[in-house]
């Protein structure tokens, strides 16, 4: 009797009897990186198919420039800066929020942008400046903060807007044809508004199918499966799994309120370069609100650590294994860059799981 496979196995099984040729896909999110490493199933998969990471990690894809930014602000007197975790031990040219914070800066650890708000009305003599890093997914939720503090005359709260649009950096790394990206897989975190429509342009225009999906291991599977399958057809289309699909309505709802808030603009990443709307700023009708305003920061270009390799390694040019620091100087106790200090960063989850695989 033949044993029964679970779902997974069975993808598995399906993908392995389907590649016979080299295929290299882009995963871009750094939690559905993560979720096959922990599952130690990247060495189940066929040799041929290779794996490289993509930009979908917000902390990781974070320049040295933003950070001096949010630093400067930080830095400021009467100022408490509301930020996530993962962000604080991140790296500017010099200084890092943690690295402040010990010189006397306030910094706190908040997991949404309502926190912000909630130290805004418990500290009225301190400004409250909220770290927004993220991708576009985050956008609605922090537009809702600034519309909230707007309405309710909050005026010690401000936002320091570092959100990211996915798809125009897609689209700048598939340029780059010595990549040979033939499939992308990215998570519907990135999926309210740059809907399936903005996958579709990248699937016409680059050959490119692409998958949204879920952060499962089946989802991610699946996932891989559908890449394989459109890359053996020849076929570039584009397939949202999302769990988290929202309704027309709400989605309108969401890009109404992100519209009111923000405008598009060209932003940096990390050794991506200034990239086309590819970011958010806030509009000047809610300038009271924008901390690069109110304290006169920019962002400026900033000076990477030349040691890291992060750069390559979110543009799909380098896998961890490939840096010289990777565990020898760089370990998640004692990171270098910004992949191995992110829960989402790959130098992080290799470390994590890779090393350990049984
Ligand atoms: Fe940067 Fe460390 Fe990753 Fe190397 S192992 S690329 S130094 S984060």
């Amino acid at each position: 009797m033949e044993p029964v496979l679970d779902r997974s196995e069975e993808l598995l099984k399906e993908i392995y009897a389907l590649v016979d040729r080299p295929i290299r896909l882009m995963l871009a999110c750094g939690n559905q990186n993560r979720t096959l490493l922990k599952n130690y199933v990247r060495a189940k998969l066929p040799a041929s198919l290779e794996l490289v990471a993509g930009p979908g990690c917000s902390v990781c894809v974070m320049p040295a420039g933003h950070i001096d930014a949010f630093v400067k602000v930080a830095s400021q007197p009467g100022v408490i800066t509301a930020v996530c975790e993962d962000l604080l031990q991140v790296r500017g040219s010099k200084e890092s929020l943690a690295s402040i914070c010990e010189k006397g800066a306030r910094v706190e650890l908040i997991n949404t942008p309502q926190e912000a708000l909630d130290i805004a009305r418990h500290e009225p003599d301190s400004t409250v400046v909220y770290v927004a890093a993220g991708f576009e997914a985050t956008a609605p939720n922090v537009a809702e903060t600034i519309l909230y503090a707007a309405e309710s005359g909050l005026e010690n709260f401000c936002v320091i807007p570092s959100i990211r649009l996915l798809p125009p950096t897609i689209g700048r790394l598939m340029e780059n044809e010595t990549l040979h990206i033939e499939g992308l897989l990215c998570s519907d975190n990135n999926n309210v508004v740059s809907d399936t429509d903005a996958y579709s342009n990248l699937a016409r225009k680059y050959n490119l199918p692409c998958c949204i999906a879920g952060f499962t291991l089946e989802d991610v599977l699946e996932g891989l499966l559908f890449l394989v399958r459109q890359v053996k057809a020849g076929t570039a289309e584009v397939s949202d799994d999302s769990a988290f699909s929202w309704s027309p309505r709400e989605t309108n709802a969401a890009l109404c309120i992100v519209s009111e808030v923000f405008c598009a603009v060209e932003t940096d990443w990390r050794g991506l370069g200034t990239i086309a709307r590819s970011g958010f700023v806030i509009r000047d009708e809610l300038a009271l609100f924008d901390a690069t305003r109110r304290f006169n920061v920019h962002f400026t270009e900033g000076h990477e650590n030349s040691k890291c390799r992060c750069n390559e390694i979110i543009s799909g040019r380098s896998i961890p294994t490939d840096c010289p620091f990777f565990g020898m100087g760089c370990t998640p106790e004692s990171p270098v860059g910004p992949c191995m200090i992110s829960d989402e960063g790959i130098c992080h989850s290799y470390f994590k799981y890779e090393l350990q695989s049984p």
